[in-house]
């Protein structure tokens, strides 16, 4: 079976912050990989906006170089590059001054989709959005996308909220959390509510505990001074692992359209309860290599900011009332690895005896390496010498079946640029979502505050500080492990 790609309509993107990392690593290869599939129709045209002097030749050249780096050779073959680049334009703009605009809005084109990416650092958010509607750039239908982090707590996120819908509308502001635009969380969707076989089952009496696990293994390498004004909690937690254990324990929205999917997940939101400090470890990498330990790469020796966080956490609804989420996330862990899993309960009764040992169905969503959902169901092990039970994993992803690999599949980055063409929400968060992730956020971090304690230490290169560790056994449980989880329950 070959996959249907459907054209977006032409439109005129803007990026701010056009020479940035962001856009060299992922929008341009991103947009590059949507326009050789197709979907980008060629009178579109990509204008990036930054400070740097450059003319059309120059950015241009900018642009074949961060495709040379990020696009496979096989991947970009000669004439698709050159009609490419021909879509892209070039304009030096500072968004901190009013010179520039003029030129920009002579760029815009009516009739066309128009949209504005913020790949600038958050504090140029608000004055962009400002200067757009001054200068006569935004039209009734024009899109924002607004990159992380969106505030560093309630209230800046309050503020910079209500800036932007001082220049637009709700409808307009696409604010971005990368993890929903992966496959595998799409497919999570998919799974849960596309099937009669899980729903049933996707509640208390039948789900153990949920574990959620982001682990990196790169450090705060060149990112210490950003990275130690937020720490784990606000840099992962209160968006990508808020997230995914809203889309795990959402109630069934009536219909797969923006306002029904991000109303289910507030109502997460809402009844997630504020975790005592029990239910907290905070830990903070050390390396007996010097220069590799968390404390050598920032610039405040006497830091208190964690790099690694393990959370237990109740949601208090009839759904889940007793089931643990656990969460974790940190930087320089044992491996690169991201998963979601569902543990169901044990059978009620084993007709096996004990000897035969506890087996647990699990859904295992994997978000990286290698996307894809197994779903472990326990068998009999083949073979003579008795009734022997074994684990073992059922593929739901069917990339043979569909014909193709996850690989060429859109990857988020792109996928939600071109949901920002056609106008989808869906997988862009809502004002009122950011705002409530922070006021459940903000009083864990003024604890942590108050408290002044620093995080556990653990090695560069495990799974984070003893006590996360403790934080399951605890409960009779252990995480998943880190590496293994292909061919392991
Ligand atoms: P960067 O520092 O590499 O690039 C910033 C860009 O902004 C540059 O093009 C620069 O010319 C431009 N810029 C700076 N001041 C400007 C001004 N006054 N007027 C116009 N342009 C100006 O940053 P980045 O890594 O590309 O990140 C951009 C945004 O994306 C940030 O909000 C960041 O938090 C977010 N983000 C980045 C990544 C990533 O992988 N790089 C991941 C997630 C989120």
């Amino acid at each position: 079976m070959v996959s249907r790609v459907i054209p977006v309509e032409a439109f005129d993107l803007v990026i701010f912050g056009g020479t940035g990392d962001l856009a060299r690593r992922r929008i341009f290869p991103g947009l590059f990989r949507r326009f050789r599939a197709g979907q980008m129709p060629p009178n579109s045209r990509i204008v990036g906006a930054a400070r740097r002097q450059l003319d059309r030749d120059g950015y241009r050249a900018f642009v074949t170089e961060a495709l040379s780096e990020f696009v496979p050779e096989s991947a970009r073959p000669e004439d698709d590059v050159r009609t490419f680049l021909g879509c892209i334009e070039h304009l030096i703009l500072d968004a901190a001054s009013d010179s520039g605009w003029d030129a920009l809005s002579g760029m815009l084109r009516d009739g066309v989709v128009r949209a504005f990416y913020f790949s600038v650092a958050p504090s140029l958010f608000g004055t962009l959005a400002e200067r757009l509607r001054k200068h006569g750039c935004a039209s009734p239908a024009c899109r924002i996308v607004v990159e992380k982090p969106f505030g560093r707590d309630l209230e800046s996120a309050r503020e910079l909220n209500r800036i932007l819908r001082n220049h637009f509308d709700e409808s307009q502001i696409y604010r971005i959390d990368h993890y929903l635009g992966k496959e595998t969380v799409q497919n999570l969707m998919a799974v849960r509510f596309g099937n009669v076989l899980f729903e049933p089952l996707w509640h208390a009496q039948f789900v153990d505990h949920v574990q959620i696990t982001v682990a990196e293994s790169v450090g705060v390498d060149g990112r210490g001074s950003y990275y130690d004004k937020a720490g784990a909690m606000r840099d992962m937690i209160q968006n990508h692992l808020m997230q995914l254990l809203c889309l795990i324990a959402m109630e069934p929205p009536s219909r797969f359209d923006p306002d029904a999917v991000r109303d289910e997940k507030l109502k997460v939101i809402r009844a997630i309860e504020r975790p005592a400090p029990r239910d907290i470890v905070r830990g903070r990498y050390v390396s007996a290599v010097p220069g590799e330990s968390y404390l050598d790469q920032v610039e405040n020796a006497d830091s208190r900011t964690e790099s690694f966080i393990a959370l237990r956490l109740r949601i208090s609804n009839w759904r889940w009332a007793g089931v643990p989420f656990y969460l974790r996330t940190g930087k320089r862990m044992a491996a690169r690895h991201s998963e979601i899993s569902i543990v169901f309960k044990t059978a009620p009764h084993s007709i096996f005896g004990q000897t035969l040992g506890q087996h647990r169905n699990v859904l295992a969503i994997r978000l990286q390496p290698n996307e894809g959902i197994n779903l472990f169901v326990t068998i009999k092990e083949p073979g003579p010498g008795g009734m022997r039970l074994v684990d073992v994993p059922l593929d739901m992803t069917f990339a043979e079946a569909l014909g193709r690999g996850v690989e060429d599949a859109p990857a988020a980055y792109e996928r939600l640029i071109m949901d920002v063409i056609r106008g989808n929400q869906t997988l862009f968060m809502r004002g009122d979502e950011v705002e409530q992730a922070w006021a459940w956020t903000d009083p864990i971090i003024k604890d942590w505050r108050e408290r002044d304690e620093h995080p556990d230490s653990y090695q560069v290169g495990t799974n984070g500080p003893e006590g996360a560790a403790a934080l399951l056994h605890g409960d009779g449980r252990k995480w998943r492990d880190i590496d293994d989880t292909q061919d392991s329950a």
